[in-house]
């Protein structure tokens, strides 16, 4: 069995700050340890379920948030994005999916980081429903027959993930400053935290087979509404149906819905011929980058095991 485990990095344990979530500060240094700490428990979850194989792919950001050298490394590493054959890279053979750290949806009051897919959106609809990034996300893996069985994150996030992954196994985690900085009180709750991500992932991993790939039928119109008209003219280069801040397209499937989503977000119409020496020119820039020039970490007042 193939366990992809997919990392955000917002809802990680540790995490509390949107500082420790911006690539290339040193708050996110010390984000991209809590990550790597989170990924391995999982790591050894899905192995302690019955894994044969498992995936970590990195999509914070550009993806390059784990650290590579700290990762256990029974698992193979894909940091980056990619245009083919997904954005996530190769996916096909994955059996079942677990997403690590994920963060509410777009809109959410009271949220931590809450965006749906890119900070450019103040919200995405799909089929007239607010969308968050499972409903999206675990539909276009739907479609390639792979079911997502685990989610950790914040409280709501979690919420809004299992109203659509009902079947899916999941761990809250805290994101309040305190939770971080209290001494021996927050390493134990680090600690008995990264113990259920490795608990609930064995369990979800050893029922894999009651996982359900989740799938929207056909046609689906997504209605993504930006910050403001301003973004949205500009990154409205495919002239997708537009009125003032709002873009809506309809899309076969979600395959097709979350391409033109990302060529909404990501590839301008001017760049799309040369999209793939570009990414792989970025992951590389950024692979060297990320490894060889980060700043020093900047852990703030958390207590660090
Ligand atoms: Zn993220």
């Amino acid at each position: 069995m193939h366990i992809g485990i997919f990392a955000d990095i917002e809802g990680s344990f540790g995490i509390w700050r949107m500082r420790q979530c911006r690539m290339g500060t040193p708050e996110w240094q010390y984000g991209r340890y809590c990550l790597t700490e989170d990924v391995n428990h999982v790591i050894q979850g899905a192995f302690d379920g019955g894994a044969d194989t498992v995936t970590v792919k990195d999509t914070h950001e550009l993806g390059f948030n784990c650290l590579p050298r700290k990762l256990d490394k029974r698992a193979r590493y894909v940091g980056g994005h990619y245009t083919t054959p997904s954005l996530f890279g190769k996916i096909s053979d994955y059996d079942l999916v677990l997403y690590v750290a994920i963060h509410a949806a777009s809109g959410t009051e009271n949220a931590f980081f809450p965006h749906t897919h890119y900070g450019i959106f103040s919200e995405i609809k799909v089929n007239n429903t607010p969308a968050c990034e499972m409903d999206i996300y675990a539909a276009y893996l739907g479609e390639f027959d792979i079911p997502v069985g685990f989610v950790s994150g914040e409280d709501i996030a979690v919420r809004q993930a299992l109203d659509a992954l009902p079947w899916a196994k999941s761990v809250v985690v805290d994101k309040r400053r305190d939770a971080y900085t209290n001494g021996e009180k927050s390493i134990r709750y680090l600690a008995e935290g990264r113990k259920q991500l490795r608990q609930t992932t064995a369990r979800a991993v050893k029922d894999a087979s009651q996982m359900k790939p989740l799938i929207i039928n056909g046609p689906i119109v997504f209605e993504a509404e930006f910050r403001s008209k301003k973004l949205a003219t500009r990154f409205n280069t495919w002239h997708f149906h537009q009125t003032e801040n709002l873009v809506t397209w309809e899309a076969k499937n979600m395959i097709e819905g979350f391409e033109m989503l990302n060529k909404l977000t990501f590839i301008p119409k001017k760049v799309y011929p040369f999209r793939r020496p570009l990414a792989f020119a970025i992951r590389n820039f950024f692979r060297i980058k990320t490894a060889y020039f980060a700043p020093d970490p900047n852990s703030e007042d958390a207590a660090l095991p």
